[in-house]
């Protein structure tokens, strides 16, 4: 891997409860909450509750339980705030290159507007 898990990143402090979140959903898997700086009116970010850095991480070494606990929570998210409809974007910053500053895996739910083109 990359780099070791640090458990003092933001968000293991967010699951732990030692910092507060303005939570959207929770089930065993996996956590959902509004990001403290939103860049378009719906802006939440999920995450898986295990200890993964990224996106590549996380498939190589989460049970498929897991797994499939987070992807059904991001979708879980879109449909409890009606966003199915109008849409939304999902995105993942991974590593240096992706502009990853928090290393827990997450997964940015943008959404309220329309969003345009964005591929970069
Ligand atoms: P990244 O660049 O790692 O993909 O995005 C990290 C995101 O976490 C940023 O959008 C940032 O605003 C958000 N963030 C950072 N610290 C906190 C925090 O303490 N609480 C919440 N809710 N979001 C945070």
């Amino acid at each position: 891997p990359r780099e070791p898990y640090d458990p003092d990143n933001i968000f293991a402090k967010i699951l732990r409860g030692e910092i507060p979140c303005n939570k959207v959903y929770e089930d065993d898997h996996a956590l959902a909450f509004h990001d403290i700086a939103p860049q378009a009116p719906v802006h939440v970010l999920v995450i898986p509750k295990g200890e993964y850095v990224s996106w590549d991480d996380f498939s190589a070494r989460a049970p498929e339980g897991e797994i499939a606990g987070f992807i059904r929570a991001v979708g879980h998210v879109a449909r409890e705030l009606d966003l199915v409809d109008p849409g939304y974007r999902l995105l993942a910053n991974i590593g240096a290159h992706g502009g990853q500053e928090v290393p827990h895996l997450h997964v940015h739910l943008f959404g309220g507007k329309p969003l345009g083109r964005m591929i970069s």
